[in-house]
């Protein structure tokens, strides 16, 4: 099947033999419109926040972050696509069924350290990578660029002090944003995991849009929300599980992820996605937001190995097991699509689940130790040569 790439450059298409594979199991997720999806996406965006306290503060500027609502007849061509709504290869439950009120307790009322003791260290902007290898910058939680072979790909930018359709109420950042976005130089292609509000932050895209030229790759569905907020048209690249687009001689394939998605009150109607990112020579690997699943081993088999991987390890929670990975099933990801270095991302920046600051990291590095992984640990803003990444220092421990 040929798709369009409307950056003018090339066009691959790819089956999605990943999710059809045969070694993992189709079913479903959950219907959409559930309590307990709608609480989940609470406490992961914000969004609850919002509707639970209802103040007309609030409301300011909450419609356009909501975005735009994808057409069904363009999503049909998805194998993932039934009855309206995407669907994992698994059944993944983003709430246990009962257990939403505990979760909330918990999120709430839990005990666990959910701040940095004192001042998060940043690390100043340092200018374009060299040519060569593989290096990556980490902005804090999945905020990240990726530069190799002389390409360049962010990754869900988001520079926004809150995750949440309101600027008044919702998480917060917990350290500032290590470098200006005018100070990421010139990117080729900008990728959004997911259209949650952690991965895809309305002004981040909305300055993209002024001052790059970069298309945004996004998996189906999301292209609405990017219309809505007037991304033309030609910087749009809507790809489906198993299909990649060519920029020049970077190549990036959607994957599967086992998550959900949606910024208001529609559940599944856009899709979520792991991702790979090929140049001539290396290769990294991204994991979006995801349960642990075997999917995973199939990537691996087919795009791997992998010079790096970014990989979600925080935002966890015993509540919902399925739709994001413990720090020890983040490093079991790494080994199963056969990564170099692991740089663990999706923590630090945002209080997002009932867990300590920095038990992510510290149960990542651990587990890291135990299977012989190759780990690193950035500062916000600090740059990994992926080739020489820095021994891990345990900087976060004197934050808790
Ligand atoms: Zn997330």
């Amino acid at each position: 099947m040929a798709k369009r790439d409307r950056t003018g450059s090339v066009k691959t298409v790819g089956t999605t033999k990943t999710a059809r594979s045969g070694k993992v199991r189709r079913s479903g997720s959950p219907a959409p419109g559930r309590a307990a999806p709608w609480l989940l996406t609470s406490l992961l965006a914000g969004a609850g926040a919002v509707a639970a306290t209802g103040i007309g503060l609030a409301t300011r500027g909450l419609l356009p972050a909501l975005g735009g609502k994808p057409v069904p007849s363009d999503l049909l061509r998805s194998p993932q696509f039934h009855e309206g709504v995407f669907r994992n290869v698994s059944a993944a439950r983003p709430l246990p069924p009962g257990s939403a009120g505990g979760a909330a307790r918990e999120f709430l009322f839990g005990g666990q350290p959910r701040r940095p003791k004192g001042p998060v260290p940043l690390v100043p902007p340092r200018g374009p990578a060299p040519a060569d290898g593989v290096h990556v910058t980490w902005f804090g939680h999945a905020s990240s660029l990726v530069e190799l072979d002389g390409k360049r790909v962010l990754i869900d930018p988001v520079w926004s002090d809150r995750v949440s359709p309101s600027r008044v109420v919702g998480p917060k950042r917990l350290h500032p944003v290590p470098h200006r976005l005018d100070d990421v130089p010139d990117v080729d292609a900008i990728i959004i995991s997911h259209d949650h509000y952690d991965h895809l932050d309305l002004p981040t895209v909305l300055e993209l849009t002024r001052a790059r030229q970069a298309p945004f790759v996004v998996p189906l569905g999301v292209g609405a929300h990017l219309r809505k907020w007037r991304v033309p048209d030609s910087r749009i690249v809507e790809l489906d599980w198993g299909d990649s687009t060519t920029i020049g001689e970077l190549t990036i394939t959607a994957t599967p992820a086992q998550h959900f998605s949606g910024r208001a009150f529609q559940r599944n109607n856009t899709l979520w996605a792991s991702w790979v990112v090929a140049a001539p020579r290396h290769r990294v690997f991204y994991s979006g937001d995801t349960g642990y699943f075997g999917g995973f081993a199939t990537i691996g088999e087919q795009f791997g190995p992998f010079d790096a991987t970014l990989i979600q390890i925080g935002a966890y929670a015993p509540g919902w097991p399925d739709i994001h990975m413990t720090p020890e099933e983040g490093v079991a990801t790494h080994l199963d699509v056969r990564g170099g270095v692991l740089v663990p991302v999706h923590w630090a920046t945002f209080n997002l689940a009932p867990h300590a600051w920095g038990e992510p990291v510290e149960r990542a590095w651990k587990e890291a130790k135990a299977h012989d992984v190759k780990l690193a640990v950035p500062r916000p803003g600090e740059r990994i040569d992926v080739a020489a990444p820095a021994q891990v220092d345990g900087w976060w421990k004197a934050l808790g």
